[in-house]
């Protein structure tokens, strides 16, 4: 039987007032490499954050490990789930190394110094997301490509099971975008971490999920395989702009934008 770790039943969420998750059912896998799709405002960050207990649902329910998410305390959902957020600025004087010990706080007690397990599981973390020759220095003189490691370093220390990520390749060239993803597949695959992972590159998704969710307007429209989710009538129509979706590496979809500019044949020219 599937075993599902984090779920989302009949979830209603938003921001004074504002409905912007319309209604959702998503169900992450024990294991599996999940990626969440959808155009800019679809609301797909709101959803992260109501699956990681960050935002009240209005309606419906969040449920982790089978538990309903607003009857957890704060320490046992971070001991359960980490969450990557959008690649943001470095908060000012912190090392590398005082970023990812931040990971440990939820195993921690009021006051209470680290101990040889917190020590492990912060160095074992920075070894995965090869930080360790970072560690003193301060995050603000770090490329984006080495902070988001960093914040990854973080969520791995935390020795959550679960971890979910919101665009953890955005601003990253393709180098780092690839570093960045073989990680998680590798935390997934080899350290059994299930990942719920949001993408605006369609290609990376399709690349290195198991299973995709689209979503527009608050709602799933769609959700199964790559080349299940990704046609070039639903890309198409969730992005507005015409695609061509063709195999590409390891016979994944890989979706090129075209362009209207330049692809369409100019309307009447019959030379
Ligand atoms: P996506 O991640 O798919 O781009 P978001 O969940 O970030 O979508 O945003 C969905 C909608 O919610 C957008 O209309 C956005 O303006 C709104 N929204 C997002 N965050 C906030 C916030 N903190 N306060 C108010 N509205 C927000």
């Amino acid at each position: 039987m599937v075993e599902v770790v984090l779920e989302a039943r009949g979830l209603r969420c938003g921001y004074d007032g504002r409905e912007v998750v319309a209604g959702v059912d998503v169900a992450l896998r024990r294991g599996e490499f999940l990626g969440l799709i959808g155009p800019n405002g679809s609301g797909k960050t709101t959803l992260l954050r109501a699956l990681a207990g960050r935002l009240v649902a209005t309606a419906g329910e969040v449920l982790l490990d089978g538990a309903a998410m607003r009857s957890l305390r704060r320490r046992d959902v971070a001991r359960a789930l980490a969450v990557v957020p959008q690649l943001s600025s470095p908060p000012f004087e912190f090392t590398v190394g005082e970023i990812v010990a931040m990971g440990r706080t939820p195993h921690l007690g009021r006051l209470q110094p680290e101990g040889p397990d917190d020590r492990a599981a912060i160095d074992l973390a920075m070894a995965l997301t090869n930080v360790g020759p970072l560690a003193e220095r301060p995050v603000t003189e770090l490329s984006g490509g080495e902070f988001q490691r960093v914040v990854i370093a973080r969520a791995l220390a935390q020795e959550a099971p679960v971890m979910l990520l919101d665009e953890p390749a955005a601003h990253l060239d393709i180098g780092h975008q690839v570093e960045i993803f073989d990680l998680l597949l590798r935390l997934n695959r080899e350290e059994q971490r299930s990942i719920l992972c949001v993408s605006h590159d369609l290609n990376l998704a399709a690349r290195y999920c198991d299973r995709l969710i689209a979503m527009t307007d608050g709602r799933v429209c769609a959700e199964g395989s790559p080349a299940e989710v990704l046609t070039e009538e639903r890309v198409s129509q969730l992005y507005g702009c015409a695609v061509r979706i063709e195999p590409g590496p390891g016979g994944r979809p890989n979706v090129s934008p075209l362009s209207a500019a330049l692809d369409a044949a100019p309307a009447g020219d019959a030379r």
